[in-house]
């Protein structure tokens, strides 16, 4: 198939540019999403066993962030299929409790897109696991508001196959290591109720 890859420098705000990535297959334009890391077996980022994408290029450069060099939309490698398959399949042993998109930020335009047709692909193939996603946005004023800063056409489609999304700034003032999966205490652990209304995770200790 002939594609083309593209760079487009964009404005991400007045003082800040990031280069993206576009593929042209056709006449139909892909973005690239771009990864630095994916952990295995991680117990740190939500619960239970889980596997661990980090995407690329975040755009709330809090203070204090314990990974900078995320900020970058173009730092890593290329979310291509064959790694998205190997990552599904890494999920099949049944100790794997689901998968966490963290950053950088997911909810970054870019990323939704990159990460939407991913978790379709979990969902349809693991039922019964579940998607944690952290964000350093806030639900209600960010993503949920059609004029929200992360709300775009992916973003309720993506919002709704995730099963815990911890929102939120990390805030240095705030910050607490006793917290359990956050960073500062402003952040909060949510998940959908029977209804659909997102709540406070049902297991949250602290
Ligand atoms: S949202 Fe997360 S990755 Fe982005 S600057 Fe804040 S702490 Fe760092």
């Amino acid at each position: 198939m002939l594609f083309t890859y593209i760079d487009l420098l964009i404005i991400v705000n007045f003082f800040h540019f990031e280069t993206i990535h576009f593929e042209i297959i056709g006449s139909s334009i892909f973005i690239i999403m771009k990864y630095s890391t994916i952990k295995y077996r991680d117990i740190a980022n939500g619960e239970g066993v889980r596997n661990v994408l980090f995407v690329s290029g975040c755009t709330h450069h809090c203070k204090g962030c314990f990974q900078p060099q995320t900020w970058d939309f173009d730092y890593g490698d290329e979310w291509e299929e064959n790694i998205q398959e190997e990552f599904l399949n890494q999920c099949e042993p049944s100790f794997i409790e689901g998968v966490t998109f963290l950053g950088g930020e997911p909810m970054e335009e870019v990323n939704q897109k990159g990460l939407l047709p991913l978790a379709k692909a979990f969902k349809q193939r693991f039922p019964e696991k579940t998607i944690w996603c952290f964000t350093g946005y806030t639900l209600e004023d960010d993503l949920l508001k059609e004029d929200g800063k992360a709300h775009f056409s992916t973003t309720e489609e993506f919002l709704s196959l995730i099963d815990v999304l911890v929102d939120g700034e990390f805030v240095l003032e705030k910050k607490d290591i006793t917290l359990q999966f956050r960073g500062s205490s402003n952040q909060r652990i949510l998940e959908r109720n029977d209804k659909g209304e997102w709540v406070t995770w049902s297991k949250k200790m602290r």
